[in-house]
């Protein structure tokens, strides 16, 4: 079970602490696409998490997507933010957080994975060894695939926060409000 348990989470991607990061010995940041950086039905970048990228590498930082969304969606996004990416991802296999690690030239501790979804971003770094950061999805809109699984994951968040592994802020961000 603590396969899927976050090292932290955050409401949205601009509220990462990037020193606390660094501490941590932090230099690499995986970043998931859809409803992580941008709304599942949007093609609009906000320009605040797009600031927040750049500010993350002009600090050192060295930064990649991992997707499992549209190739031509995620590419075109990774363009925008002038940094790589792994399309096709099918997460939570190894593989494509494997690819990234290469991509970025780090090893696992050195390496945060930043996303939405619990059996897919965390489930998937969590198994080798790469920090955690779950966000608060931006968006309702998902897939019907998606909208099932998250029923799940809200029970995984609930039972986390009742073992007192997470703040229960952490529910109240994901319902909106209503749990
Ligand atoms: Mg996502």
């Amino acid at each position: 079970m603590k396969l899927l348990l976050p090292n932290k989470v955050c409401n949205r991607v601009t509220d990462i602490n990037l020193a606390e990061l660094r501490k941590l010995g932090i230099s690499g940041l995986m970043l998931d696409l859809d409803n992580t950086l941008v709304r599942y039905d949007s093609e609009e970048l906000d320009q605040e998490f797009k600031a927040w990228v750049a500010q993350a590498k002009a600090e050192g930082f060295k930064i990649c997507l991992v997707s499992n969304g549209r190739p031509k969606r995620v590419l075109r996004f990774a363009q925008l933010m002038d940094i790589p990416a792994v399309i096709r991802a099918y997460k939570p296999k190894r593989s494509p957080f494997l690819q990234a690690l290469r991509l970025l030239s780090k090893d696992a501790p050195q390496v945060a994975m930043i996303g939405d979804q619990l059996f897919t971003d965390v489930l998937g770094a969590n198994r080798l060894g790469i920090y955690t950061i779950l966000i608060t999805p931006l968006g309702k809109k998902e897939l019907s695939t998606t909208r099932l699984v998250r029923k799940l994951e809200q029970r995984m968040l609930r039972r986390f926060v009742k073992k007192g592994w997470l703040a229960d802020e952490v529910l109240d961000q994901r319902s909106g409000g209503e749990r």
